[in-house]
């Protein structure tokens, strides 16, 4: 049995009690957490949340992409939200990653090399990353609002949000 077929039938014993079906698709607390895919990170867990609370937008890195920067717009736009968390972690695989030998592994399983647009988004300094992150998205035009945008680590090792001002 796959991981896959092991969620599944995780969601047969998930739907007999389903209780969240009359939930509306804006977010009950007008918040977005941009995060890692870590599977360390648990936002609900960590940050309090249940079904219905908020958007969490999920990449390697918990990095500011244009995908990102998209999924908030409509956010904003079109779905009431109006503070952003980014929330990068301790222990990231993003953190130091060699993108030239990363390159090298996908052009030797593929054949040949990724396009040279293709950026990974590897980082040597953790708050310098988060930085970067809340400033790109300040700089926003595509934003609605950009006054409550606050960068943060999650710490893997003990659980706790830290701010980064
Ligand atoms: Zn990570």
């Amino acid at each position: 049995m796959s991981a896959t077929d092991e969620l599944l039938e995780n969601n047969a014993r998930f739907t007999a009690g389903f209780q969240h079906g009359e939930l509306e698709a804006p977010p009950a607390r007008p918040v977005v957490l941009v995060t890692c895919m870590d599977a360390r990170i648990d936002p609900a867990l960590a940050l309090g949340l249940v079904p219905g609370d908020a958007h969490v937008l999920r990449n390697a890195g918990g990095l500011v992409t244009d995908d990102v920067v998209r999924s908030l717009a409509i956010s904003q736009h079109a779905l009431g939200t109006r503070e952003i968390m980014v929330v990068q972690h301790t222990k990231c695989g993003m953190h130091g990653l060699d993108e030239n030998a990363l390159a090298l592994r996908i052009e030797a399983a593929a054949g040949s090399p990724p396009s040279a647009s293709v950026r990974f988004g590897a980082f040597t300094d953790l708050e310098t990353s988060v930085r970067a992150s809340v400033a790109r998205l300040r700089a926003s035009t595509l934003l609605l609002h950009r006054d409550r945008i606050r960068g943060f680590v999650y710490e893997v090792e003990t659980g706790r949000v830290r701010e980064i001002h």
